[in-house]
């Protein structure tokens, strides 16, 4: 934990659906556990702020500490304002503690078997679930006010608590190869099944064609409750229908 509490306002608990994750152009790697069920996947649970802050040139930032930006500023409330080098915009902490940054398995050695189950890895850079885990901590779970065990228990109970498939399914937004669905109406299903509203994102599947990738959930600042969503995301979907492909 780092020496000084982190001022975010929220945490994301992002979750991937594996079939958007592996039917792009890049494609995916099962994790040396086999292949995962096909059911959302946790990607991480990130601090974020309400509000993105300005950067001017002469602030800086404190030593160790990172910007984090690309798309970002989208998730402020200047949606449209285009920003230069001079006024980049920090949106939430990340890589906040590098003398906690290292995880050992030894560390959440009883939250492993649920982990490869509800975390595992679909990249193809390694095979070792361990590995996203660990960079997940290193960059987001360092800010996160919680320590390692805390931070990852944190997030598999509460996907625990939401299961995102059955919630989907029970709306009949079940996983098909040709079958596309409003996002609305899966941006309700997840409202009405957890009783608060998340974000959504898409990506496109190596036909160019717009599926439901990620799923934002806003949790509170202890990582125990969910809550309503405090600000909107871009969606990254370019019409209203998506996709939800097999897995
Ligand atoms: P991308 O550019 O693919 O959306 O995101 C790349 C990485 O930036 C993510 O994996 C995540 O580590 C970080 N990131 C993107 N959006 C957010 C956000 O809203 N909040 C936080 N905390 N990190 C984000
Ligand atoms: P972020 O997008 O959180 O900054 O970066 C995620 C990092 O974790 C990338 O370096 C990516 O290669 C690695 N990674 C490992 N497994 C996965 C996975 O299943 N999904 C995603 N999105 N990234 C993964």
């Amino acid at each position: 934990i780092s020496s000084t509490a982190e001022e975010f306002d929220f945490f994301y608990l992002v979750q991937q659906w594996p079939g958007s994750f592996c039917d792009t152009w890049s494609g995916c790697c099962f994790p040396d556990t086999g292949k995962p069920a096909a059911d959302f996947g946790i990607h991480g649970l990130w601090p974020n702020y309400a509000k993105c802050h300005s950067l001017h040139d002469d602030e800086g930032l404190a030593a160790g500490e990172h910007v984090g930006d690309v798309n970002a500023f989208f998730h402020s409330t200047s949606v449209g304002r285009r920003h230069g080098k001079n006024n980049k915009k920090k949106c939430w902490p990340e890589y906040c503690d590098d003398g906690n940054a290292a995880l050992s398995p030894w560390e959440i050695r009883d939250l492993v078997a649920s982990m490869e189950t509800s975390w595992p890895t679909l990249s193809c850079k390694s095979s070792q679930s361990i590995e996203f885990w660990s960079y997940e901590w290193k960059k987001h779970g360092t800010c996160s006010n919680l320590g390692k065990h805390d931070y990852f228990a944190r997030a598999l109970a509460l996907k625990a608590a939401y299961n995102l498939t059955a919630i989907l399914a029970a709306a009949g937004i079940v996983p098909s190869a040709t079958d596309t669905y409003s996002l609305s109406d899966v941006s309700n299903a997840i409202a009405k099944g957890t009783g608060f509203t998340a974000n959504l994102e898409c990506n496109r599947d190596a036909d160019g064609e717009d599926q439901l990738f990620q799923v934002y959930q806003c949790v509170d600042r202890d990582g125990a409750q969910l809550i309503d969503c405090p600000v909107p995301m871009p969606t990254k979907c370019h019409g209203d229908q998506v996709k939800l492909p097999l897995f």
